[in-house]
């Protein structure tokens, strides 16, 4: 995991995300990994136990952390509507569901799901680390094209 070099980890999160190789996907899982334990250590965060007791996040957390941040990432599909955006009518006979025409309740009518973790902090981070897959995502775009304009 922490041997994976800067610039390779959004080389495989864009081979997986975006090229879909499935071949890339435990890169892309570990990147993601090494990228929430990196920010974990240099922004020494700190889990709120209440009663103003906080303790570092460990290990097994931060995995947990990245991997639901992964699995948002590749789908965030709502899981009610599956993308349509509105609710289903019950079916009337013949097995065939037609599309309510109202927003489904559960996205709004987005089509996608909310990112969701179990605490105020955790969701925080869960957020920061979905933000840190973009940010890599355009930096490597941003270097892929210049080394393409220098011709090396
Ligand atoms: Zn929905």
């Amino acid at each position: 995991m922490a041997g994976v070099r800067r610039g390779a980890k959004g080389a495989a999160l864009i081979r997986f995300g975006f090229a879909l190789d499935a071949r890339a996907h435990d890169d892309a899982r570990d990147a993601v990994r090494a990228m929430a334990r990196h920010r974990a250590h240099a922004a020494k965060w700190m889990e709120p136990m209440g009663a103003g007791i906080e303790r570092p996040v460990t290990t097994a957390q931060l995995i947990r952390l990245a991997d639901a941040a992964f699995v948002f990432w590749v789908d965030s599909t709502c899981r009610r509507c599956k993308g349509r955006k509105e609710g289903l009518v019950k079916d009337e006979g013949g097995g065939r569901r037609a599309l309510s025409g109202t927003a489904c309740p559960s996205c709004h009518g987005s089509g996608k799901r909310a990112f969701q973790m179990r605490t105020r902090f955790w969701q925080a981070r869960g957020l920061e680390v979905l933000a840190m897959i973009n940010d890599e995502i355009a930096r490597t775009e941003r270097a892929v094209g210049r080394r393409l304009r220098n011709g090396s």
